[in-house]
C-alpha cells in the first residue's frame, strides 16, 4: 500500500516536472528585424542560442534562371509524386494523405505527411512553390520542411524579402545549421531542392559512430556542404542523438501554410561509407 502511494507520488512529481518543462515560456526578441530567442539552449559552438536572431543572416545569392526544374527522374529513381495523386503518402497514423492535388502540384494541408516507403541514404529531388501573395513574416511565411527519416528537417520557408533566425532559414538544418546562402526565388515561382542525405550510424551501445549528413543544393546553389546534423531537429532544440532504425519515411511538413510540391523522386543509395 505504502509502496503504491510512494510510486503514485513520484509519478505525480515527474508529471509536474514534465509539464513545467513543456510550459516554460521563452521570450521572443527582435534584433534588426529578425525575431527569435536568446533564452533557448546554446548551440555547441557556444556562440549562438538556438533560433538566435543575432546569428548572421545567410548572404543573398540570386540564382541562375534555371537549374533542375522539371528534371526527369533517372531510370532507377522512385517517383513519390508525379503530379497525379498523393497515394504514395499518408499522415503519421497511416490514413490517406489529406493534401490536395491542384494543377499537378500537391498542396500542404491539415497535417504532416510521410512516404509509405522508408529510405536510408538517398538522393532526393523535389520542387516547391511558396504561396502568393506572401502572408505573415518570419517563420510564419510559407513554412514547410523536408524530413529525412521523418526526423531530420531541411527547412522549407519563404525567405525572399523575409528575414528569420538563420538556423531556420530555407535550406537550413532546422535549429542547427543555417544555409550557406539565401538563393530564394520570389513566392509563386518553382524552386528546386537536390539533396544528398546519409543516415547516422550507431554503435552497439547506441553511441554515434557517424552522424547524419546533408548536402543541399537549392536552386542550383549549395547551401549545405556535407553538413552533419547534431541529432533529430526540433523547435528550440539544438539536437541530440538517440539510436534509431536504419531507415525511415520521408516526411513533408504542414505548418499552417499552403506550400505546393511537385516532381518528387528519390534514388536510394548504396551504403559505402560505413566506418
Ligand atoms: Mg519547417
Amino acid at each position: 500500500m505504502k509502496k503504491t502511494i510512494i510510486v503514485a507520488a513520484l509519478a505525480a512529481v515527474a508529471t509536474n516536472l514534465a509539464l513545467a518543462q513543456t510550459t516554460t515560456k521563452n521570450v521572443e526578441v527582435t534584433i534588426d528585424g529578425v525575431t527569435g530567442f536568446q533564452d533557448t539552449p546554446m548551440q555547441p559552438d557556444g556562440k549562438w542560442h538556438t533560433h538566435d536572431p543575432a546569428r548572421p543572416q545567410p548572404p543573398i545569392v540570386t540564382p541562375g534562371a534555371s537549374f533542375s526544374e522539371n528534371a526527369a527522374p533517372p531510370a532507377d529513381a522512385i517517383v513519390l509524386f508525379d503530379g497525379k495523386d498523393v497515394s504514395d503518402w499518408t499522415d503519421r497514423k497511416g490514413n490517406p494523405a489529406p493534401w490536395s492535388v491542384v494543377d499537378g502540384a500537391m498542396v500542404s494541408a491539415k497535417t504532416d505527411i510521410v512516404s509509405k516507403q522508408e529510405f536510408g541514404d538517398v538522393q532526393l529531388h523535389l520542387e516547391f512553390r511558396e504561396p502568393t501573395p506572401p502572408m505573415d513574416s518570419g517563420q510564419g511565411r510559407g513554412n514547410s520542411g523536408v524530413f529525412f527519416m521523418d526526423k531530420y528537417e531541411v527547412q522549407v520557408l519563404d525567405c525572399y524579402s523575409n528575414k528569420t533566425y538563420a538556423d531556420g532559414a530555407t535550406g537550413g538544418l532546422y535549429g542547427q545549421h543555417p544555409p550557406l546562402a539565401n538563393p530564394c526565388r520570389p513566392p509563386g515561382e518553382w524552386q528546386t531542392y537536390d539533396i544528398i542525405f546519409t543516415v547516422p550510424h550507431f554503435g552497439a551501445n547506441g553511441e554515434v559512430i557517424t552522424p547524419a549528413y546533408a548536402t543541399v543544393i537549392f536552386n542550383g546553389v549549395m547551401v549545405q556542404n556535407h553538413q552533419a546534423f547534431r541529432g533529430p531537429t526540433g523547435w528550440k532544440n539544438p539536437g541530440k542523438y538517440y539510436p534509431h532504425a536504419a531507415t525511415g519515411p520521408l516526411g513533408l511538413q504542414y505548418h499552417n501554410n499552403s506550400v505546393s510540391f511537385r516532381n518528387i523522386w528519390v534514388r536510394p543509395l548504396p551504403v559505402v561509407n560505413d566506418p
